[in-house]
């Protein structure tokens, strides 16, 4: 089986990528034992189901680790350096996800609420959507 997205044919996480570009964070829950997978998978790993459902999820969040770049690397042209990345561990459902800091810094700390927005970012020749957190 394979998902096509827009941009074509894609992985068990297609479903992903096509909710951030319509404005939407949605992850997958296995309908026969109801457990979230992130990373997407085909087949659960719990119950072996095969059946997932995508549900949408709001974007908050708490600060689970981060990273701050000083240099320069391939894919972060875009941004002011220093930056921090976030792993962030959502609100809604055991799945952490990542994204860079957008704003003040101040208060940045595990454990610290977040709110998210989903943005565009350069990879490669394309804009894929992408996660920004926030400071709550
Ligand atoms: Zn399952």
């Amino acid at each position: 089986m394979t998902y096509h997205s827009a941009t074509g044919p894609i992985g068990a996480e297609g479903r992903y990528w096509d909710a951030l570009l319509e404005g939407r964070l949605e992850l997958p829950r296995c309908t026969g034992c109801g457990h979230w997978h992130w990373p997407a998978v085909w087949r659960c790993s719990a119950c072996g189901g095969w059946d997932h459902e995508w549900v949408e999820q709001p974007l908050t969040g708490t600060v689970f680790t981060y990273t701050r770049t000083h240099h320069p690397f391939g894919g972060t042209e875009a941004f002011a350096k220093p930056f921090a990345t976030l792993v962030v561990t959502l609100d809604a459902v055991p799945v952490r996800l990542v994204g860079v800091l957008e704003g003040d810094e101040a208060g940045l700390k595990i454990g610290a609420p977040v709110a998210g927005t989903i943005a565009r970012t350069a990879f490669g020749d394309a804009e894929i959507p992408a996660l920004r957190w926030r400071l709550a």
